[in-house]
């Protein structure tokens, strides 16, 4: 059994993107098998590993029937990391999805099949900023959630709104055992008091959820995805490396 988790956060720019790719490579480093599912119709995840993917590549053909969620894994230049992409198209699946009967429930029975299996330990979702269809359908899909969280003045506000909504789904029944891995506080700048604030700020309010893994600011990390590479080839030794391989270990020990 694959464990499932998303990278979510309704907000956006607050290094999901950045997160699902560096800490699915971290973990393919690591040894584990990942599988790294884009959810996000803006489509980085596969620019940012270097791929670019045909038409048809995404999850929208499986949506609709028309092929198996198997055929649509990619190999990455990552060993250990596989990819289903996004593309524009992927939009379009909130139109199917609203169309089920269950319309929540329809990516969980797609991802079903390879989560059984269990070919892949991890299945990570890179999420869609704002609260839509995709975004949703993955909180009903995962068993647990990554919150990546810029440290912003309006960060815990942020945090507040997504807390809610997985609280509604838990009660609703949509997905009664999905559960926190972890916030994870991002683009972090030890020389502003307020990046300081907002992480005892989070810390104070979610003692036990906050990764102790902080994701400095860093030119490095912004810059791999232009170079179709992780932080972890792109500049192995420094600082944002370091970060998403301690965070990696950090992840590996909460699902323990
Ligand atoms: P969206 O909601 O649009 O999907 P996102 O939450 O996926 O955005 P990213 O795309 O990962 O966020 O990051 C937003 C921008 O911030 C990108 O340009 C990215 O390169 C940059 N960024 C992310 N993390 C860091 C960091 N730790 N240091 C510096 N820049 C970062
Ligand atoms: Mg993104």
């Amino acid at each position: 059994m694959s464990v499932v988790v998303a990278i979510t956060n309704q907000k956006g720019g607050v290094g999901k993107t950045t997160t699902s790719v560096n800490l699915s490579s971290a973990l393919a480093e690591k040894g584990k098998s990942i599988l790294l599912i884009d959810m996000d119709p803006q489509a980085n995840a596969a620019s940012g590993l270097g791929l670019e993917p045909e038409p048809g590549s995404s999850l929208y053909p499986v949506m609709v029937g028309e092929k198996a969620i198997e055929q649509q894994i990619t190999a990455t230049s990552v060993e250990g990391l596989s990819l289903i992409p996004a593309e524009v198209d992927l939009a379009g699946c909130e139109v199917e999805i609203a169309r089920e009967a269950n319309p929540l429930a329809k990516l969980r029975t797609i991802i079903e099949p390879i989560k059984s299996q269990g070919r892949f330990d991890y299945i990570l979702l890179d999420c869609p900023p704002s609260v839509g269809i995709l975004m949703t359908s993955s909180l009903a899909a995962a068993d647990g959630l990554l919150i990546p969280v810029q440290c912003e003045f309006y960060a815990l506000e942020g945090i507040t709104k997504i807390l809610d909504l997985v609280n509604r789904l838990k009660q609703q029944g949509v997905n009664p055992d999905l559960y926190i891995v972890g916030v994870l506080m991002t683009m972090y700048d030890a020389r502003t008091r307020l990046s300081q604030q907002v992480v005892q700020e989070l810390q104070e309010h979610l003692p036990d959820k906050v990764f102790k893994t902080i994701i400095p600011r860093s030119i490095r990390l912004s810059e791999a995805p232009s170079f179709g590479q992780s932080i972890l080839s792109y500049d192995p030794q420094g600082i944002g490396a370091t970060s998403y391989r301690q965070l990696s270990e950090e992840f590996l020990q909460r699902l323990q």
